[in-house]
């Protein structure tokens, strides 16, 4: 089962294709340069695709003892929109019971009304991509908030500054991508070339 697992650039290959994975000269909201830019969402458009993705990520959570021997009795939690696909093709491959998604309401993140106390399994976060891991520590926090605890964690992309564990629990990965990121202008190398800038809106 583990060698069924894609390999890193197996997965670069598909969010190339898609257009997940995108090469150029890219402003981030918060000011950074840089030369790429993920749209995950692209590579979940297509079933396919999809399914690859997040069945390749299952692997990685159905390998670990703990998660396994707790299955079904698991809820697979996306901290935001762009990881509920994930969510709901991991769920499917564990065949976990609940999936959830946080959202962010007035810049907070937080699970829909009437979800109470002692209601959740043991949670598997699972997002497209995680770059700083801020939207994985909110998650993580809502999560115990409601009395339950995080078993697993992982994305389909994580960039190599991003942390590797959520306190004990390792944060796991199709691929680990070593972003480059420029604070400003002044720093960025595409910028001194005159290069076109694209602005990007998450
Ligand atoms: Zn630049």
């Amino acid at each position: 089962m583990v060698d069924l697992i894609p390999s890193s650039d197996t997965v670069m290959e598909i969010l190339k294709r898609t257009g997940a994975f995108r090469e150029g000269h890219f402003v981030y909201p918060n000011g950074k340069h840089s030369p790429h830019y993920f749209q995950m969402p692209l590579a979940f458009r297509y079933y396919d695709t999809a399914r690859v993705l997040a069945v390749g990520l299952s692997r990685k959570f159905r390998v670990d003892r703990d998660i396994s021997s707790q299955l079904p009795k698991v809820a697979v939690i996306s901290p935001s929109s762009g990881g509920i696909p994930v969510a709901f093709g991991v769920r499917d491959a564990l065949s976990a019971e609940q999936i959830y998604w946080a959202e962010q309401e007035g810049g907070k993140r937080m699970f829909r009304q009437y979800i109470n106390k002692g209601e959740v399994n043991p949670c598997i976060i699972v997002d497209d991509i995680i770059r700083s891991g801020h939207a994985i520590e909110e998650t993580a926090a809502l999560v115990k908030a409601l009395g339950s605890n995080v078993i697993g964690c992982g994305a389909i992309v994580r960039f190599t500054s991003a942390p590797d564990k959520l306190g004990d629990v390792p944060i796991r990965s199709l691929v680990e991508f070593d972003a480059h990121m420029y604070d400003s202008g002044d720093a960025c190398s595409d910028c001194t070339k005159d290069a076109p800038l694209e602005h990007v809106r998450f």
